[in-house]
């Protein structure tokens, strides 16, 4: 079972390199779905601006039937004041008028804060579009990248398949179904693992027994580490 071990090297280094294709692919699409997190967040921020002008477009409208009403109440109360002819009447009514007109100044200077803030609002929305259309821009750019980068490594991917699966038929029919169903169970990871130093086990580092050490030594066959599972290989 000589020819085992370089078998099992072989299976374990495809593995890595596919790992790391993986992650490679991984990291980008992590990058683009920061992107598209930030686009989201962006339209999000554009719905409430919309929001909040319609809302305060709406009490301005109510403003501005409040202020006409009053203004006409000033006026009428103007003219009626000719007829008063007492002075507590006067008096009473000049209040009434004095309340009116601080009312309508109120009013006003309501209504022109509400236009100030519209107007900000107004100003916020094509630098949220023009923020939205940079991060749109470069995700087509991103995932174009990503596009490439994808056929690019899918070449590499199916030589390094081709010599995975190559490298597990080599094996004796029974420890490939073991290898097999290995590589089934921990698709993304590493199926094997060196003993480092002849006393470790590469993966979970615990420690190997001497006699399992002795065993390996001797090529003899596909031993699990008792921790981890995963199979042993010596590191010469
Ligand atoms: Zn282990």
């Amino acid at each position: 079972v000589r020819e085992v071990y370089p078998l099992l090297r072989e299976i374990q280094s495809r593995l890595l390199m596919r790992e790391v294709v993986r992650q490679e692919l991984e990291q980008f699409q992590a990058r683009i779905n920061a992107q598209l997190e930030l686009q989201t967040r962006r339209e999000e921020e554009l719905l409430i601006n919309t929001q909040q002008r319609k809302q305060v477009e709406l009490e301005n409208k109510q403003l501005e039937v409040q202020l006409h009403t009053t203004s006409e109440q000033i006026i009428k109360m103007g003219v009626d004041q000719f007829t008063l002819k007492d002075p507590s009447s006067i008096s009473k009514s000049n209040q009434q008028l004095a309340d009116l007109k601080q009312l309508k100044v109120n009013l006003e200077e309501k209504i022109y804060s509400n236009m100030e803030l519209l107007e900000n609002l107004e100003n916020e929305i094509p630098k949220i579009k023009k923020f939205i259309e940079g991060v749109q821009i470069s995700i087509k750019e991103m995932e174009h990248e990503r596009d490439q980068l994808k056929a690019n490594k899918s070449i590499e991917l199916t030589k390094n398949a081709e010599l995975l699966q190559s490298a597990v038929s080599g094996l004796p029919p029974s420890q490939g179904q073991t290898v097999k169903s290995l590589i089934n169970n921990q698709p993304t990871g590493k199926i094997l693992t060196a003993i480092i130093n002849g006393k470790q086990c590469g993966n979970c580092h615990m420690h190997i027994p001497p006699a399992v050490g002795q065993e390996l030594d001797k090529f003899k066959a596909i031993i699990k580490c008792q921790t981890c599972g995963l199979i042993l290989i010596p590191n010469t």
